[in-house]
């Protein structure tokens, strides 16, 4: 993400400068559709329902509660409620409801990240880069994990990699192996 990229730079790194141009990030990933792209509302609106993306996805053919399907919809439908609000008290209105009105969080952890929708989907649109956006709300601004992907971020932080070994010892396999 170069907005991540940019962000680290300036803090790490004393002789980074910021662009002319530059404007901080108010914040990260997608927490409604005020924070999505104009081709994920695009999307939302070019959705047929024709199901072609929830029939290969893998969370959704082993019972998981995902389908992309619905996120598109869910989607369209939160942009059409704020469609009316804009219509009904001015662009400045804010409602209490957004996106995580419509989506689970259950939902979006449900993603391998496959990408199978995507490829499935005959109008090509992309209900992963959605879920992976509102991921990343949950994760960078709202430190929202589940358990697993938690211990694997602090490993990560400590180890340099997913595993519970220091890099020191990333090798000690290889020398304990038996090779007679
Ligand atoms: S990327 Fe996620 S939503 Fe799309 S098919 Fe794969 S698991 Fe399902
Ligand atoms: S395959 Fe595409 S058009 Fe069909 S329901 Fe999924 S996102 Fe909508």
């Amino acid at each position: 993400m170069n907005s991540v990229t940019q962000e680290v730079k300036l803090m790490l790194d004393p002789s980074a400068t910021a662009p002319a141009d530059y404007i901080p990030p108010v914040g990260f990933g997608a927490k409604d559709v005020y924070d999505l792209t104009w081709k994920n509302l695009m999307d939302a609106y070019s959705c047929t329902e024709c199901g072609r993306c929830s029939s290969v996805c893998p969370a959704n053919q082993t019972g998981k509660l995902l389908s992309p399907r619905k996120i598109m919809m869910d989607t369209r439908d939160r942009l059409e409620e704020v469609g009316r609000n804009i219509d009904k008290h001015g662009a400045d209105f804010r409602d209490e409801k957004n996106l995580f009105s419509y989506i689970t969080e259950e939902e979006l952890w449900a993603c391998t990240s496959c990408n199978a929708c995507t490829d499935a989907c005959p109008v090509n649109i992309d209900p992963l880069n959605i879920i992976i956006d509102m991921r990343r709300y949950l994760v960078m601004e709202q430190s929202k994990v589940p358990s697993g992907l938690a211990t694997m971020f602090s490993k990560i932080e400590n180890n340099g990699a997913p595993w519970q070994f220091a890099q020191a010892d990333r090798f000690q396999w290889a020398e304990n192996i038996n090779t007679d």
